[in-house]
Formats: structure tokens, C-alpha cells, sequence
């Protein structure tokens, strides 16, 4: 390739191309296709995107439209535009993504609201210094996020998955967390020591129900790994375990708050009734007002 010619200015500006790639974007059913535009020529300008607004009538050179034009051709193939990008902002924070983790979902900022608000009801010496576990991190979003609020709380983040640990480490990292969360690898409750409880514990466990799997979007069906999505048969087989395996990880009163699909919310609260140490249990609304979280609480410890 002759690098003088990639490198010098066409004549396309950026509000051409982005006119052009939108309406293309359109055409092919990409959600949200101005946005996806945007966001897409500003990571190949590595610019923010209102830059692009400030500098509309920059020409653009060879180099940029054809990295650009296959940034585009991975969004046609339904690539989420995540991994392209490589980021997604949760709880206002930057999260790195890539093929190992799931994309966060902003209704998984609703398990970060819960904890947050049952710490702020702790007792002394508790709420000096809250223990938190959160299963089956991902990226690390619920963790990094809790590390960021909370910052006396000693925090444990937990994942099958070494690829996931690996980039939620480098998140605790980028936001300055990492001295404050243990992350271990293994299934569920299997990396925790026997005797070792928290006062919260939060997940976003696999609950897309099996049968369910091949009518997903190709964005999630294809791309996100199916290990952090799959909850087997209805969904539900970690709901379950994490409910049934509960109580000898949780302080007395503690509080574990699990994300689930509204329609499983009904089950969820058959099972924790089958269960003596559990006391008080509840579900909440996510902001589309549906039943997206079950919460529990352990007897004992007062409120
Ligand atoms: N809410 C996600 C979805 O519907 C599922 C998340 C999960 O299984 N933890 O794509």
C-alpha cells in the first residue's frame, strides 16, 4: 500500500460519510443506525463523538474511510457494537468488553442501587467495612462499581470463566479498585472457603432458558458467550443453586439480591419458601417496571 495515498484527504468529510453510513446502516436494519454511525466513526478517529459534530467538514483520508467502511461491515454481520468499540459505560463508569464477557446490561445497575441501599442500613461496625460478594462477575461491572461507592467495603467477585477474570482485573485496574476486590475463578459458590460470609451478595447468573436460545437476537445468539447466558432448562438451574446454596455464605440478616427474568421471579420465590434459614424475601422492579431482581434475607441480625 502506498502510505502517501492513504494518508491524504478524499474528498469525503465526515458529515458525508456519516450521512452515507447511517442511511446504509438503515437500509440493512441495524438499530439505531445514526448512533451506531457515530459511535463507529468516532472509535475509528478515535475522537469522542460531539468532536465529530465540531469538526464535520474534515476531510477524511483513505486510510480512515476503509478502516472505517470494515468497522461498519462488523455491525452488518450483527456484531454488538460493544465488542467493536470494546467498551460499555455501566453505573457512569468505562467497563472494557470483548467476546469473553457479556455485554452489561443497564438493568443490572439496579442490583448495584440494592446493595448499595441495604449497606447504608447496616449497623455498626458492618456498614464500617461491608463485606460483598458478587457472583459470576463478567467483566467485573457490579464489583467495580460497589468498589468505586463503597469504599471501605472488602469485596469478593467470583467467575467460571478465566477470560472474564482476566478482563474484570484489568477494570478493577482502570478504575483504581483492584487493592479492594479478591477475584476467584469457579462455579458459583465452589471457589469460596468453607466459614467465609458477607453481609450482601449480588449476581447476574445465565438465565436464558435453553429451549429460548435459538430465537435470540444474532447480536447475543452468536457473538456473547453462551456461558454467561445459558441457565439451562427454564432458565433457572443457578437461580436455584445460588438460592439453595446461600445461607451458609450469608451473615444473619444478610441480604442476597439475584437478577433474574420477571417470568422467573414466581418460581424463584417457590423455591426460597422450601428454604428454613431464609426470612424475608422480595422483588423489585427494574426502570422498564418489570420484576428483574429477588432479594432475600437471612434470619437473624435484626432488620
Ligand atoms: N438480560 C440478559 C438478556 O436478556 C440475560 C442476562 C443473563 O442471562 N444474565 O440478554
Amino acid at each position: 500500500m502506498n502510505g502517501d495515498r492513504v494518508m491524504r484527504p478524499t474528498s469525503w468529510k465526515i458529515k458525508d460519510l456519516l450521512k452515507v453510513s447511517a442511511d446504509y446502516l438503515k437500509e440493512k436494519n441495524i438499530e439505531s443506525p445514526q448512533l451506531t454511525a457515530e459511535v463507529l466513526l468516532a472509535h475509528q478517529l478515535k475522537l469522542d463523538r460531539i468532536d465529530l459534530y465540531l469538526n464535520f467538514d474534515q476531510p477524511l483520508s483513505e486510510n480512515e474511510i476503509s478502516g472505517y467502511r470494515s468497522l461498519i461491515k462488523r455491525r452488518l454481520r450483527h456484531e454488538p457494537l460493544q465488542y467493536i468499540t470494546g467498551v460499555q459505560e455501566f453505573w457512569s463508569l468505562d467497563f472494557m468488553v470483548g467476546p469473553q464477557v457479556l455485554v452489561p446490561r443497564p438493568e443490572t445497575e439496579l442490583l448495584v442501587e440494592l446493595a448499595i441501599k441495604r449497606i447504608n442500613t447496616l449497623s455498626k461496625p458492618a456498614k464500617h467495612s461491608p463485606t460483598i460478594l458478587d457472583l459470576g462477575t463478567g467483566c467485573g461491572t457490579i464489583a467495580v462499581s460497589l468498589a468505586k461507592k463503597i469504599q471501605q467495603a472488602q469485596i469478593r467477585a467470583t467467575d467460571i470463566s478465566a477470560g472474564a477474570l482476566k478482563m474484570a482485573r484489568l477494570n478493577a485496574e482502570k478504575h483504581g479498585v483492584l487493592e479492594q476486590i479478591e477475584f476467584s475463578q469457579g462455579d458459583l459458590w465452589d471457589p469460596l472457603n468453607q466459614g467465609i460470609t458477607f453481609d450482601v451478595i449480588v449476581s447476574n447468573p445465565p438465565y436464558i432458558a435453553s429451549e429460548e436460545y435459538d430465537d435470540l437476537p444474532p447480536e447475543v445468539r452468536d457473538y456473547e458467550p453462551r456461558q454467561a447466558l445459558d441457565g439451562l432448562e427454564g432458565g433457572m438451574a443457578y437461580i436455584e443453586r445460588i438460592i439453595n446454596g446461600g445461607p451458609p455464605f450469608m451473615n444473619p440478616g444478610g441480604c442476597l439480591f439475584i437478577e433474574m427474568d420477571p417470568a422467573q421471579t414466581e418460581k424463584a420465590l417457590n423455591l426460597i419458601d422450601k428454604i428454613d434459614a431464609y426470612d424475608r424475601t422480595d422483588r423489585i422492579k427494574d426502570y422498564s417496571h418489570r420484576y428483574r431482581v429477588v432479594m432475600v434475607q437471612k434470619a437473624g441480625g435484626g432488620t
